[in-house]
């Protein structure tokens, strides 16, 4: 899991807070849960991810039916058609809708899983795609976070419907993508079987070392140590260019084309590598954590 990093993050949540209102149901709530939704609508769709038990915790309180919540914030099939959260991930939407919080967001890499990427392309006659949107909460049982920015994960379909399906997460439980940052707690390292290494990648495993219990519950819901297994020849391949790649013959490649083909030290070694190796740019291409703790660990960056 990687976190979120958005450039205007307050513009894409006020953006959100404002138009989604519109598709919240009112009229399936009594009387008095609808003022009390009124009341607390710009704190339950803008709670950070630290405030979500709050939320939950005072809805419970002022006894709001979970049913009624459900056809006010969800909507489908079930619970009254298009509206709430069904009216604003339907692609028929016109008015603001997931690809347009997708296009706000520009998280191209899955956060989740580091692995897939989630771009979001919106033409006019033409064919679209966004990241799923994850509910952090499940809209099922917390119908109240349905809208909630915080509570909407841009990620593969993948870690989404595959991976993810009922598990139950919660900020008590798993670290939050735009909260924790899984780099700070997690790494990859290598777990060397024998000598063929250098050029078999049965002789070496891919190990996604974690001492935080809410890493761990990331990594075992979305099985990132076994899928990672399959990214073994991007490993491979690190493990043989540190051998090809001496630090000296690095250091020739830099000289001979600074200015030219790179601008930095950092550009010769993504070069090489073929991730993004600083700490803030590896949300920028699939692997680069992976890329970056295993060049780390064999001395190549
Ligand atoms: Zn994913």
């Amino acid at each position: 899991m990687i976190k979120i990093n958005i450039e205007d993050l307050e513009g894409a949540l006020n953006n959100h807070v404002e138009n989604v209102q519109d598709y919240i149901n009112y009229d399936a709530l009594e009387n008095r849960e609808r003022i009390y939704i009124e009341k607390n609508i710009e704190y339950i769709l803008k709670a950070k991810p630290d405030e979500f038990e709050d939320v939950i915790m005072k809805a419970r309180q002022n006894n709001i039916d979970n049913n009624r919540l459900k056809k006010a914030f969800v909507g489908g099939s079930k619970y009254g058609g298009s509206i709430g959260y069904s009216k604003f991930s339907s692609k028929g939407t016109s008015t603001y809708n997931a690809y347009d919080l997708a296009q706000k967001l520009k998280v191209n890499i899955c956060p989740y899983c580091n692995r897939n990427y989630t771009f979001t392309i919106k033409e006019k006659n033409s064919k679209s795609t966004r990241p799923d949107f994850d509910h952090f909460y499940d809209k099922g049982t917390y119908p109240i976070l349905a809208l909630s920015f915080y509570n909407l994960i841009p990620s593969c379909i993948l870690c989404n419907s595959r991976l993810k399906g009922r598990a139950k997460f919660s900020i008590n439980t798993h670290l939050h993508p735009y909260k924790d940052s899984f780099n700070d707690y997690a790494k990859f390292k290598l777990k060397v079987l024998d000598s063929k290494f250098y050029y078999d990648e049965k002789s070496f495993e891919i190990k996604l070392e974690t001492k935080n219990n809410k890493a761990k519950k990331i990594k075992e819901d979305f099985a990132l140590e076994t899928l990672y297994q399959e990214h073994k020849d991007i490993v491979l391949e690190l493990i043989q260019k540190r051998e090809v790649y001496p630090d000296s013959y690095i250091d020739d490649l830099f000289q001979q084309y600074e200015g030219t083909l790179f601008k930095n030290r950092e550009d010769v070694l993504r070069h090489i590598t073929g991730g993004y190796i600083e700490d803030k740019d590896i949300d920028k291409r699939p692997l680069s954590k992976l890329i970056k703790d295993i060049s780390e660990e064999l001395d190549l960056i």
